[in-house]
């Protein structure tokens, strides 16, 4: 049996949610370089939107029921492009963990993986479009090797290093997806917006569990 409860996974998300609100104005910052300058407020005010839909949680509520409760109030309360892809993100990552109570190094894994296919699925975004996925991409592989042999937190960690790794090098890339697209050539030399906030998330659950 894994270490991550769902009291514990819902510490996770709440912890994501506190540094993407810290993070706020550099995200929407990087956005406003090649995009319309909203991506730290419209992901501070879905994931407000979380934190307060998991805080109504009950105790026994499972993982998969906890992430149905995400999607939901991710989804209500965006109206950009991110609301609709972190929803299905949630909402699969949720059932691939559905016969879990907690989750162990592989079921965390997967719930990663889970996620990362909702993105795709939902935004049709191929790797080296310069979007979150090129976070996502790295972040999977990464922390599926380390679920191999690894502790949850091994999984976690490789995670969030896969993210940062893959959220730098957006930087290099041409954006073929999203308002960056029509800034062509141009877009390059900066990092995508939702990479960066893909490694904040990543980031703080990493933090949330070594605690
Ligand atoms: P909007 O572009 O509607 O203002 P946000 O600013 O919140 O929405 O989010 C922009 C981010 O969304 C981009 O930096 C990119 O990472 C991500 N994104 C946009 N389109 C897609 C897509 N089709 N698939 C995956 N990610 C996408
Ligand atoms: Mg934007
Ligand atoms: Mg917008």
């Amino acid at each position: 049996e894994g270490i991550i409860t769902p009291e514990i996974f819902r510490a996770m998300m709440q912890r994501a949610g506190d540094e993407i609100i810290a993070e706020r104005d550099w995200l929407s910052e990087l956005d406003g370089v090649i995009g319309d300058g909203d991506h730290g407020v419209t992901m501070e005010i879905g994931w407000k939107a979380v934190q307060g839909a998991l805080a109504n949680a009950e105790e026994d509520e499972t993982i998969e029921g906890s992430c149905k409760r995400m999607a939901k109030a991710f989804l209500d309360a965006v109206g950009a492009s991110s609301g609709p892809l972190y929803a299905t993100a949630f909402l699969r990552a949720g059932a691939a963990v559905s016969d879990r109570l907690n989750l162990d190094a592989e079921a965390l894994a997967a719930w990663l993986a889970a996620a990362l296919q909702g993105v795709r699925d939902r935004g049709r975004a191929e790797p080296g479009d310069k979007t979150m996925i090129d976070a996502w991409v790295p972040a999977v592989e990464r922390a599926q090797q380390a679920a191999a042999n690894g502790s949850e937190l091994d999984v976690v960690n490789a995670a969030r290093d896969g993210a940062e790794a893959g959220m730098k090098a957006t930087a290099d890339l041409e954006s073929r997806r999203g308002r960056s697209a029509k800034l062509g050539a141009r877009s390059k030399g900066h990092i995508d917006p939702g990479a960066a906030s893909t490694w904040v998330t990543l980031r703080a659950m990493a933090a949330a569990l070594a605690e």
